[in-house]
């Protein structure tokens, strides 16, 4: 009796299972595979999205400093929010230095701060140091300009706006393993 129900009859209900539990295998594997196969330059980069729609007349500058990562890292990319979507980051202005608070890896919020910017500091300099910070780079006040993140200790007139091959790799190695990063707040001088 329990033959004919439970047996590997031709068609029976436990022979479609197998088939069915062998092709889902059978997926999984090849997904598997496509995922290891993947150069590591190949692999997609995580998307943050940022909203610099509040970030007032420096929206220009917001946008070149995403550009500026984007055309520098592979392992994640700098996007505007579309509508309707939550931004990873959202990018604000004041009277204030140019801040930064972040939650987590990609996911925070900063300030463009006018003390910094009529004090002379270079705007884009500026917008690719704060969007570093979203993107896990601490303070390294080094008084370098070819450091992105030496900030304010490099001189006011220091007009790179760009990471070094150090800062670079930092942020790739960060997004390639989706490192863990405490909260924090990062001002640009102090
Ligand atoms: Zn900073």
């Amino acid at each position: 009796m329990s033959d004919t129900v439970v047996g590997p009859t031709k068609g029976g209900p436990t022979m479609v299972l197998r088939r069915f539990a062998a092709a889902l295998v059978a997926a999984l594997a090849l997904a598997g595979v496509q995922v290891v196969s993947a150069e590591p330059a190949a692999a997609a980069a995580r998307i943050l999205y940022y909203d610099a729609s509040q970030a007032q007349e420096f929206v220009a500058v917001v946008n070149q400093g995403a550009q500026i990562w984007n055309s520098r890292v592979t392992t994640v990319q700098l996007l505007p929010v579309p509508a309707g979507r939550t931004p990873n980051i959202r990018v604000y202005a004041d009277n204030g230095w140019p801040r930064t608070y972040t939650s987590s890896l990609g996911n925070g919020y900063w300030y463009m701060g006018r003390e910094a910017v009529n004090d002379g500091y270079y705007k884009p300099r500026i917008a690719a140091h704060e969007f570093g910070h979203i993107l896990g780079l601490p303070d390294r006040r080094t008084g370098l300009c070819t450091d992105l993140m030496s900030g304010s200790s490099a001189p006011v007139s220091c007009t790179n706006p760009n990471p070094n091959s150090t800062e670079i790799a930092s942020v790739n190695r960060l997004f390639a393993t989706s490192a863990a990063v405490p909260a924090r707040e990062f001002v640009f001088t102090g």
